[in-house]
């Protein structure tokens, strides 16, 4: 037997059914069919405030998109967030659709092709520069344009988050400048006439550690000052980063926010003179949306093998990579699942879930204890709100991609 990571809070039963947003799962699953994503709008906004609760007015609260794209999702949160974080063209064809106004997006990410540049800056959307180079085509599109374009640098930091599951920042990385190089480009990318928006500094991602979070947020405001007095130029904005993260696994404890807001309340009592004037902003992802998600899938076969019991279902790892722990972990452990439509059940015998893919890797749950399930049953995986969707091989194997609903939205 293997342990189940924690389900998150918010999911109850109704007629021994697991619920999402007051709706049973199989009413879910009657309109658009299995599988299926459902994200609870309800639970995104009371996390916002939850966020806005605990930590310092004086912090902005961005959203970073590629946790979940689905456009009425990307509307629902614009109503909730204060700026969009974006990392492609694409991405900005999005927040724009949803609604989202171009003064609040900013656009990192290595990579961008000069079409890219040219709609962020014609639209007026800050740009968190990679690389020097960047910054040159940045600018020379901009002079070709006769724009004046906004400006950012994503700064690699000299340090990383401690217990992060992604690191990314700390030694040679693809992202950002190093900050060696930063304040030299600040005074070019001012003389050549942009606008100039500060720092981008971002230092990894999902720790339930808030006094990691707290030392990384502590580091990331010392480095700023630092360059910014280097730079000899006022800093109007700086984005501390991220790396909220969410109890996935057996055992994880969920991140300390209060602890996390006191800390960074601390930090900002006592700002050194040069950042006084500083707006402040931190980017989320999955912290804002991916216990909000559920993913439904209904058991097609239940077979023996070996003395094992298999519940294979019509879902799997190309709609839901991460759960199947071949996104970025190094030992696979069983994300929080369920047997939906006997939710709150008493485990009655040892099961693995797996997909309808051909490869042993399709497994969605490795020998958890579930009540008896059968053909037809519908299954939960839970934490699916964020790297669900759009970050799975929908394409291998050719089923198709998953349905997807947003249930209590605001808009
Ligand atoms: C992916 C990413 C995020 C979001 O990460 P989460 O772990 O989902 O919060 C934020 N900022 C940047 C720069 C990213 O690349």
């Amino acid at each position: 037997m293997k342990p189940l990571g924690p389900i998150p809070s918010g999911f109850a039963a109704i007629d021994g059914e697991l619920a999402i947003g007051g709706r049973k799962a199989s009413a879910l699953v009657a309109e658009a069919g299995t599988p299926m994503f459902v994200y609870d709008g309800a639970l995104i906004t009371a996390r916002v405030a939850a966020l806005r609760a605990a930590l310092p007015e004086r912090l902005g609260l961005h959203y970073a998109m590629k946790a979940n794209p689905y456009p009425p999702l990307l509307r629902h949160m614009a109503g909730l967030v204060d700026g969009f974080d974006i990392a492609s063209g694409g991405e900005l064809a999005m927040a724009e659709a949803a609604g989202v106004p171009a003064e609040r997006i900013s656009f990192a990410g290595p990579g961008k092709r000069d079409a890219d540049l040219e709609a962020a800056i014609i639209k007026g959307v800050t740009l968190n520069l990679e690389s020097p180079r960047e910054a040159e085509r940045a600018l020379a599109l901009a002079e070709r344009l006769g724009r004046a374009p906004k400006l950012a640098i994503r700064v690699n930091p000299d340090f990383d988050l401690k217990g992060s599951g992604m690191k990314m920042g700390g030694g040679a990385k693809p992202f950002g400048v190093d900050a060696a190089a930063v304040p030299a480009l600040v005074r070019q990318i001012i003389a050549a006439g942009a606008e100039w928006r500060g720092f981008h500094i971002y230092a990894g991602s999902q720790t339930l550690d808030a006094a990691a979070i707290a030392d990384m947020q502590a580091a990331t405001i010392a480095l700023a000052a630092r360059l910014a007095e280097e730079s000899g130029a006022p800093l109007p904005a700086c984005n501390l980063g991220g790396g909220f993260g969410i109890p996935y696994f057996p055992g994880d404890v969920p991140l300390d926010l209060g602890a996390v807001g006191a800390a960074l309340g601390a930090q900002f009592a006592a700002l050194p003179e040069v950042l006084l004037q500083t707006a402040f902003c931190i980017e989320l992802g999955r912290y804002l949306v991916g216990e909000a998600g559920v993913y439904l899938a209904r058991i097609i076969d239940r077979k023996e093998s070996h003395g094992e019991i298999f519940l294979v279902t019509d879902g799997g790892l190309h709609h839901q990579l991460a759960a199947s722990g071949n996104f970025g972990t190094v030992v696979r452990r069983n994300y929080p699942s369920a047997i939906a439509t006997k939710f709150g059940a008493a485990p009655e015998e040892e099961a693995s879930i797996v997909g309808c893919l051909c490869t042993p890797l399709d497994r969605l749950a490795d020998r958890g204890a579930f009540p008896r399930a059968e053909e037809g049953d519908l299954v939960a995986v839970f934490c699916a709100g964020a790297y669900g969707a759009s970050a799975s091989p929908v394409n291998f194997l050719g089923h198709g991609p998953a349905a997807e609903c947003l249930v209590n939205a605001t808009s």
